[in-house]
């Protein structure tokens, strides 16, 4: 789950990071409104969950709070890479002198967590590993030792800072490190942290993303989410328990376990097919659950077949049947439909589904499956 810029940076805040004083506006009034408590000069940023905001003029400088109005009018206004904007973050405007990169993300290959320090802050971090990558410095953590300052002094001398802000540099690593250990976040970033006129260190921006595993045991970040930032499908995916990432193919999957959802779509792609999502129901999954699959599936235009690839182990093929069953009282599939149901209780889940007088191309291998899957995709076959 990502959080937006304002919810980072507070998090940030609450472990010890300094950031720019600021609140956030729905309206261009209330732009005013902050504006002028504030007192000062502002920064009004669009608060959307996609990067290079400030290209697609969700970024502006305002002098006045009647400026920050008209400013927060246009921005409220826009939709960037088709998001539209609802909420801005009003910001004191920062002298900006020197603009770096700090960020912490787990590196899978080193199993362990890295911090990373530029002196290319301001541009995303992506391209600067593109274009320059000496420029970017790493630590790995130990996870038991932690952030050490000898780590973040090294990384502040490896990327030019001035010794003298190598004290608040070392704090406010270890205020990212705390905000991202106590967060269970995959990833933090502060991009630009900047160095200001008076020579202070600030986080200017502020990029999280949690572990939505580890978000059962966070009430309050969980509460942070935007749904106006997922699509209807992954929300009701996500509100139904199902892992489901939607794909641009033409067939439809509904399997129980993620590495059998992979092999499953890796066998479609083998056959000449490609499959028009990614679907794990999980395991011991109940009727219902494989309703709102099924849903998921048809409502995608796209999808010519479906394929059902269910291996019953603790998941019972019988009330996975029930389950399609179910999702078809409401949802008439129009496009053939493969079933490869083995496992516990196959033949009653197999007789189910037949009694139920629906025309399903049956298999037994998953690679008939997918070859009885892709020649339904492409109208060769029918029930
Ligand atoms: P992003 O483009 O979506 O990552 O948004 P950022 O918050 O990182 O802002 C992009 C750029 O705008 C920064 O790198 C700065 O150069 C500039 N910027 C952001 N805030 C301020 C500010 O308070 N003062 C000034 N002068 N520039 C700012
Ligand atoms: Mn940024």
């Amino acid at each position: 789950m990502k959080l937006h810029e304002y919810q980072s940076k507070r998090l940030f805040a609450a472990h010890g990071v300094p950031i720019p004083r600021g609140d956030v506006a729905t309206t261009p009034e209330e732009a005013r409104r902050i504006a002028q408590e504030l007192g000062a000069p502002v920064i009004v940023k669009s608060q959307v969950l996609v990067g290079g905001r400030g290209k697609a003029g969700g970024i502006r400088l305002a002098q006045t709070p009647e400026q920050a109005e008209s400013v927060a009018r246009d921005i409220l206004a826009l939709e960037i890479k088709g998001l539209p904007v609802r909420k801005v973050l009003v910001d004191e405007a920062a002298d900006i002198r020197q603009e770096i990169y700090l960020g912490l993300v787990v590196d899978r290959a080193a199993r362990r967590t890295v911090m990373m320090a530029s002196s290319e802050g301001g541009v995303e971090i992506e391209e600067v590993a593109r274009t320059n990558p000496q420029a970017i410095k790493k630590v790995t953590l130990d996870p038991f030792l932690g952030l050490r300052t000898y780590q973040t002094i090294l990384l502040a001398k490896e990327i030019g800072l001035a010794a003298g802000h190598f004290q608040a540099f070392d704090s406010i690593a270890r205020g990212l490190y705390g905000a991202y250990l106590a967060c269970d976040a995959s990833l933090a970033e502060i991009n630009p942290l900047v160095v200001t006129g008076k020579g202070e260190l600030l986080a200017v921006d502020g990029k999280m993303v949690l572990d939505d595993n580890g978000l059962f045991r966070h009430a309050d970040l969980a509460q942070m989410r935007d749904v106006d930032e997922e699509t209807s499908a992954e929300r009701e995916a996500r509100e139904g328990g199902l892992s489901y990432v939607q794909l641009d193919g033409q067939i439809g999957c509904m399997v129980n376990g993620a590495g059998l959802a992979m092999a499953t779509m890796d066998i479609i792609k083998h056959f000449g097919g490609s499959p028009a999502n990614f679907l794990d129901i999980g395991g011991g999954a109940r009727a219902e659950r494989v309703a709102t699959a099924l849903r998921l599936i048809l409502a995608d235009p796209n999808v010519k077949a479906v394929l059902f690839n269910i291996f019953g182990g603790i998941t019972r093929c019988d009330e996975v049947a029930r389950g399609i069953l179910v999702a078809f009282e409401e949802v008439r599939p129009a496009v053939p439909l493969v079933a490869r149901l083995v496992g516990t209780n196959e033949v009653e889940g197999c007789a189910i589904l037949e009694a139920a007088g629906y025309r399903l191309i049956t298999a037994t291998t998953l690679a008939e499956a997918a070859q009885k899957a892709v020649a339904a995709a492409s109208g060769e076959l029918a029930a």
